[in-house]
């Protein structure tokens, strides 16, 4: 069942969804599944699977260095298709523009389609570690705005070259990233959200934002979004805060601020421990507040970690 779909049926009552890392390459899935069990009794009806960039690994043949490329999180389709039939619940699979090529983009929509798989999420992708700048994979996309027209094509049975016939056409339902503190390459607020409604005009039917940690951020974008027009649902993902590192890394890595009040109670934690319980009071007022104002959806990013999502989950739903 498409995202979409979930959210009219829910008739105005806020969900539970989550996104999952696939685990190292060499892990087990059960590790994945230990996690997602506690999650289950507050019933998903949806749950994401990102996808990692490819990067570049060093091997030492006899001190000269073989670089090679890899990809240390591989199986994110295969994950979906496991939780899919293991919990019966929706899976959207991260669709990258970056590490892959057009065709072999379409080759992972027309397994998506075969799985039964109905949501995907479309995505640019980040620059790859030793890139400064996202560099477009040869003969992929550029944006993630050109993802949703493949999949839009897709949808009317329009392959890359080829047109079908076929009264089985795909129907992905087709999320987006949204950033409610801009994204970093954008030059302005307004010049992001002319992209988004780009994304949205090109087909996408939802928008997730990056993780946020001052509702009123997230109440501003979605004013603002609607000004330009993007009508589609904005689910607004959350992310507890867990560890004292996080006042660096967070905002490093995703490019957003952090409250005043949030960094003096985590500094003024002795340990991680601590630190861990002030991020998720943090987050349950968050989720109090954006579930009165009617959010669609509370997704969490739980980082492959799930007893802090079960613990904000159980205050709230
Ligand atoms: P785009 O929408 O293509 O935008 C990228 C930048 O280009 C923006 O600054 C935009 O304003 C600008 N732009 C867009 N179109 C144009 C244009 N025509 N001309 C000039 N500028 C333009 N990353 C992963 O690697 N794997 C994941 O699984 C993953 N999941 C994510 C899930 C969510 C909910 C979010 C919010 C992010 C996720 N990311 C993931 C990170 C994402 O890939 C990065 O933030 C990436 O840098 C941008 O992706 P995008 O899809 O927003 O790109």
């Amino acid at each position: 069942m498409k995202v979409t779909d979930h959210i009219e049926a829910a008739n105005g009552k806020t969900l539970f969804s989550f996104e999952i890392i696939p685990p190292k390459k060499g892990r087990s899935i059960q590790e994945l599944y230990d996690n997602i069990d506690p999650l289950m009794e507050f019933k998903p009806p949806f749950i994401d699977v990102t996808t990692s960039r490819e990067e570049y690994i060093y091997i030492d043949r006899d001190g000269l260095l073989d670089k090679k490329l890899t990809r240390m999180r591989p199986g994110t389709l295969g994950i979906c298709a496991s939780i899919k039939h293991k919990y019966e619940v929706d899976t959207v699979p991260h669709v990258l523009c970056g590490g892959f090529t057009k065709e072999e983009t379409e080759y992972l929509l027309v397994d998506c389609q075969y799985l039964g798989i109905d949501n995907v999420m479309a995505l640019r992708g980040d620059a790859m570690k030793e890139q400064k700048y996202f560099e477009p994979t040869n003969g992929g996309h550029q944006y993630a705005k050109e993802l949703v027209e493949q999949i839009q094509q897709m949808n009317c049975g329009n392959f890359l070259h080829e047109v079908v016939e076929t009264d089985n056409c795909a129907d992905f339902c087709i999320g987006v990233a949204g950033y409610p503190e801009k994204h970093i390459e954008a030059p302005s607020i307004t010049s992001d959200l002319k992209r988004l409604k780009e994304k949205v005009d090109a087909g996408a039917d939802y928008v997730v934002t990056q993780m946020f940690f001052d509702n009123h951020k997230y109440f501003e974008f979605c004013d603002l979004a609607r000004q330009y027009g993007i009508n589609v649902p904005i689910v607004p993902g959350i992310k507890p805060l867990a560890i004292k590192k996080h006042l660096q890394l967070l905002p490093q890595v995703f490019k957003i601020d952090l409250p005043e009040d949030l960094v003096d109670a985590v500094e003024a934690c002795k340990d991680s421990k601590a630190a861990r319980q002030v991020g998720v009071e943090w987050a349950i007022q968050q989720s109090k507040e954006l579930m009165q104002a009617g959010v669609p959806v509370l997704h969490f990013y739980s980082m492959g970690k799930s007893s802090n999502i079960k613990a904000i989950a159980e205050a709230i739903f």
